[in-house]
């Protein structure tokens, strides 16, 4: 997938490129108020929600058409650039006849790759900047596959915005941000300008700066986050709105991290330390290697006494003990168990394979 990095295409600008401004353009005088107080604040692109895809019917879906010609009117008014979502063709024709700056792809879109895939033909030939949400499920091929049609269709300003997944699981967070899906999408594809959503992994304003932080510790390339001049009485998104004087606060109280470093002390030391960190990865798998052969052993036992292999007392014993071991090494207690889900679910199966095996045997004779 052929992108320009972003560097090149967003003029003076370094990172963090910063977006911002209302969920949804509600009024002309909510808009103009919120662009008038982020002057000075540092942002790059003025963010302005037009059509709003809601979960439910019945509550504020956008301003539509409308609101169009206030993006012309602020453009020309207060020399900015305006970013806005699309999710149809006929939303793209409108926002570039209207001057967008930059288009983004909701999540919500971009689990349908019908509509992505025409959204991308109707936009062949554009200079603008194109960002693509991730879609609402934690599925990074469907991600990539929304990147790869608009790159198809020969949009180089293409982007990435992370804004968190859907999940079952109660969270503090209102999409769960799973970074490591933003991460193994930006390995694939370094050049890829990669951008994080906080409002919308956090849904409530107090978590911004420090979603934000991570962002930048993680080497993201910029933000957008959702501003508003009143955001208790906001139609869309109120609790994860920031005011526009929170956003210079947040933004200056953020700190921004080198890539790397190319100094040569700098370099041995890491050097040194992933030594040690690949000494204890093999320290860890051969440690699992051990267990699983010990798994193997009980499993042959098992079925010689023909008892079956999952065992309640047993599993239960591992999930209340092995957590408990794990904080007095002072190890995350959740991500212990995390872990040992995967490691019974490999135990279960091997085991599984050692009954297959023998039952096979047994059908031959
Ligand atoms: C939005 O940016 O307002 C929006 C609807 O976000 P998402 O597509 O991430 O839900
Ligand atoms: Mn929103």
């Amino acid at each position: 997938m052929q992108v320009e990095k972003l560097e090149s295409w967003v003029k003076e600008h370094k990172k963090p490129l910063i977006i911002s401004g209302p969920c949804s353009v509600e009024t002309k005088e909510q808009f103009f108020t919120t662009i008038e107080q982020l002057a000075g604040t540092g942002v790059h692109f003025i963010r302005g929600g037009i059509w709003k895809p809601r979960t439910r019917p019945g509550t504020f879906e956008g301003i539509g058409k409308s609101g169009l010609s206030w993006i012309k009117e602020a453009k020309a008014l207060y020399q900015v650039e305006i970013a806005t979502e699309v999710a149809s063709p006929k939303h793209a024709e409108l926002a570039l006849e209207a001057g967008i700056g930059l288009l983004w792809i909701g999540a919500r879109t971009t689990v349908n790759p019908f509509h992505v895939q025409e959204i991308a033909e109707s936009l062949k030939g554009i200079d603008i900047p194109v960002f693509i949400k991730n879609p609402i499920n934690p599925d990074l091929s469907l991600w990539k596959g929304a990147l790869e049609r608009f790159s198809k269709a020969g949009i180089k300003k293409l982007g990435a915005i992370h804004r968190g997944f859907d999940s079952f699981q109660k969270t503090k967070f209102r999409n769960v941000p799973l970074w490591q899906i933003p991460i193994e999408l930006k390995s694939e594809f370094p050049n890829l300008p990669l951008i994080c959503d906080p409002s919308h992994i956090a849904g409530r304003s107090d978590l911004i700066h420090e979603i934000s932080q991570k962002a930048l510790d993680l080497n993201y390339d910029g933000l957008m986050i959702e501003s508003h001049c009143s955001p208790e009485t906001a139609l869309s998104d109120a609790k994860q709105q920031v005011t526009p004087k929170d956003l210079a606060d947040i933004l200056g109280r953020l700190e921004p991290r080198d890539a790397t470093k190319s100094d040569t002390a700098f370099i041995n030391h890491l050097e040194i330390i992933r030594e040690q960190i690949d000494q204890a990865d093999r320290e860890i798998l051969e440690a699992i290697a051990t267990r699983m052969n010990l798994v193997e052993k009980i499993g042959e036992y098992k079925k010689e006494n023909n008892v079956a292999i999952f065992q309640l007392s047993r599993w239960k014993e591992i999930f209340r003990t092995r957590p408990e071991w794990a904080k007095a090494l002072n190890l995350d207690a959740d991500f212990i168990k995390e872990l040992y889900r995967f490691i019974h679910q490999q135990s279960v199966q091997k085991q599984t394979g050692i009954y297959k095996e023998e039952d096979q045997e047994v059908d031959l004779d």
